[in-house]
């Protein structure tokens, strides 16, 4: 589909033929560049809601939600007047502010693992982080990563991720070098013989495990019954950390995360999306003994000029306020995801096709595939060609999904009525035309 200028303005199609001669692939993000779909990427002039608003002024409802912290909805009205109140009394200070004091309380009080919390600007901080406190306090080197798992782009991290590294075809991307790469463990989600495995073979040296505990960032994969369980069972016989990366999950699916919802208690949590309230944020907090190994209480070095930025904080501090102050938020979430799973589910029946709709809450994603996805392995079976031509379908009917056979859709609060009809028409005509 060619993009058509808006009001004057630029055209995608332009915007983005100028991009691609100044930016690496046009994009500051590399799944933004729409290379695993085909076809190019729509600029974004606004967004409101559920809807985006394209320079071509076409109106997309929007299952991406600025992968994940739209909860609410793009532009929210709480937030845009809590950024400006914030705007007002100036945009950074390099110094304590009182904001990050009310967002370590609430984020303190909502994951109650959470004794105390530093504040970053993205969640490939937060992990990076939480690696380098997990090797710190523990005095080891190993760590554990899942298949598929996408933790941001730390060179620790960027073996076997998903999200983008997996779109693009570089899941163990070049520049990192093979002596870190040795020091990261990959193993399959969801296999406790694996895991049991690797302990056995690295007596005393493992320093911790990270883990999405439902996984967003390979399409989306729930654990096991018992899984998450092991794991906490096992890291903590062995003295190893256990990190749970709750960037995507945490907030978005109950207020205190997976954690709340499985009951387990990790040692370190990694968030970032929501808690920023679409300004660049992240945070790692966990247990009060580990959290204080870091600078200036301990040894484990982590700062940042910006870091708990008055305006990302008000933003964040909004938008966790607005999930405290709606009663039966996440329920209303999960009655929309499962509006739509229902109604993809439906549609491919009709259609012959094989489709599986993992979904809870506000997160869902649709494989093409004869069997449940389990892990990596099983995800990466999908037909992402024919994701592809779903992909476009529903764009043409005006729904925006993500541009990656790999990745996690989102729900807002915003896409309650209308929207979600409206999509559940769009997607269901789009399979049927497949
Ligand atoms: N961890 C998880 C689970 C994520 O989903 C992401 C981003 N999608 C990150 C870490 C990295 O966050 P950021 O893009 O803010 O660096």
């Amino acid at each position: 589909m060619s993009n058509q200028s808006f009001q004057g303005g630029q055209s995608s199609d332009q915007l983005f033929a100028r991009a691609r001669r100044l930016i690496p692939g046009g994009v500051n993000s590399p799944v933004r560049a729409f290379r695993s779909v085909g076809g190019s990427p729509f600029f974004v002039e606004s967004a409101r809601g559920a809807t985006l608003t394209t320079a071509d002024g076409r109106e997309l409802i929007d299952f991406v939600c600025t992968w994940g912290p739209a909860i609410h909805g793009h532009n929210h009205p709480a937030i845009r007047g809590a950024v400006a109140a914030a705007l007002e009394r100036g945009t950074s200070f390099g110094t304590p502010n009182p904001a990050e004091v009310e967002m370590a309380e609430l984020i303190t009080q909502f994951f109650p693992s959470v004794k105390k919390v530093r504040m970053c600007n993205s969640g490939t901080e937060a992990t990076m982080t939480a690696i380098r406190l997990a090797r710190g306090f523990t005095g080891r080197d190993k760590i554990i990563k899942f298949a598929g798992c996408y933790h941001g782009h730390s060179d620790s991290l960027l073996i076997k991720a998903g999200s983008g590294a997996l779109t693009h075809g570089n899941p163990d991307s070049a520049g990192v070098p093979a002596s870190f790469a040795r020091e990261t463990i990959v193993l399959p989600y969801n296999d406790t013989a694996a895991l049991d495995a690797a302990f056995a073979a690295n007596p005393g040296e493992i320093a911790g495990v990270i883990v999405e505990p439902y996984c967003g960032n390979v399409g989306f994969i729930m654990p096991d019954a018992g899984y998450l369980e092991h794991l906490r069972d096992i890291t903590a016989r062995h003295g190893a950390v256990l990190i749970f990366d709750e960037v995507m999950t945490g907030f978005r699916l109950a207020r205190g995360g997976v954690q709340e919802l499985e009951n387990i208690v990790p040692d370190l949590t990694t968030l970032g999306k929501i808690i920023g309230g679409g300004l660049p944020v992240g945070a790692i907090g966990g247990r009060a003994d580990i959290m204080d190994y870091l600078a200036p209480e301990g040894p484990v070095y982590q700062a940042g000029t910006l870091s708990g930025n008055p305006l990302a904080m008000a933003a964040g501090i909004a938008a966790l306020k607005l999930l405290d102050g709606e009663p039966g938020v996440y329920a209303r979430l999960d009655a929309l995801g499962r509006q739509l799973r229902d109604a993809l589910l439906d549609a491919a029946k009709q259609k012959g096709l094989a489709l599986q709709v993992p979904q809870r809450g506000s997160m869902f994603s649709a494989f093409f595939n004869d069997a449940p996805v389990r892990d990596y392995a099983t995800a990466t079976k999908s037909d992402a060609k024919l994701y592809a031509r779903f992909f476009h379908a529903c764009l043409d009917g005006g729904v925006y999904l993500a541009p990656s056979a790999y990745e996690a859709a989102f729900l807002s609060t915003a896409h309650e009525g209308g929207a979600i009809a409206r999509a559940c028409e769009v997607m269901t005509k789009a399979l049927i035309s497949l």
